[in-house]
């Protein structure tokens, strides 16, 4: 069976290392580091002053800029530099463009998007980011008639790897089938080439990603 937890390698991006909460985002492979996260965040002048405020404590008159922060002063915390919100890791303004750019892989449109973000990071104004970025996008215009509404990842968290799994089809690409198969968990995926997607040849190419 394949090991997720084998997926991070260098460069991408290692939080499980930091602590329980992180647990969720594990697996994800921003092409950031958990360094560049936390270098970011220590130049970033607005997270600086969350960072003392969540170590020092908050006022009751914040300024403006403070305020999504302070709303959710409950929820916050700081792990190995990284400020987090919840199980997300709130994202410094330097690297957010960036983030963007990884979570619009594969033109998800906007709901997805989102959803995808919910899952992982978080800051002040991601939703209208998310909006403004898909709407430059031809491709996911061109896609939008058949966006889904409801977010793909609105499955629960399963607690093990391999506990759910998700199974598509892609293609045909270069004369294949490419049946896809992604863990719910630690979205490790395994593509397989298929010429033909009856149940039986399914079930085969099933059997050797499991016991392969
Ligand atoms: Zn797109």
């Amino acid at each position: 069976m394949p090991n997720p937890d084998q997926i991070p390698s260098e460069g991408e991006l290692t939080v499980h290392k930091i602590g329980t909460r992180l647990q969720a985002i594990k697996m994800i492979d921003l092409t950031l580091s958990e360094k560049l996260i936390k270098e970011e965040t220590g130049k970033d002048p607005v997270l600086r002053e969350v960072s003392n405020h969540i170590k020092l404590g908050w006022k009751n008159q914040c300024n403006s800029h403070l305020k999504p922060y302070y709303r959710k002063r409950e929820e916050l915390a700081i792990e190995n530099k990284i400020i987090m919100w919840g199980g997300r890791i709130v994202i410094p303004q330097g690297i957010q463009k960036a983030v963007l750019h990884y979570l619009h892989r594969g033109h998800p449109g906007t709901s997805a998007m989102r959803a995808l973000a919910r899952f992982y990071v978080w800051w002040p104004s991601i939703d209208e980011d998310i909006d403004r970025y898909i709407k430059l996008c031809h491709k996911c215009q061109e896609n939008r008639p058949n966006d889904p509404e409801l977010p793909i990842y609105s499955w629960s968290i399963p607690e093990k790897n391999w506990e759910r799994i998700h199974i598509d089809f892609a293609g045909p690409f270069e004369g294949k089938y490419w049946v896809v198969v992604v863990d719910a968990l630690s979205k490790w995926i395994e593509v397989r080439p298929m010429t033909k997607t009856t149940t039986v040849k399914l079930c085969a190419k099933l059997d050797g990603i499991f016991q392969g």
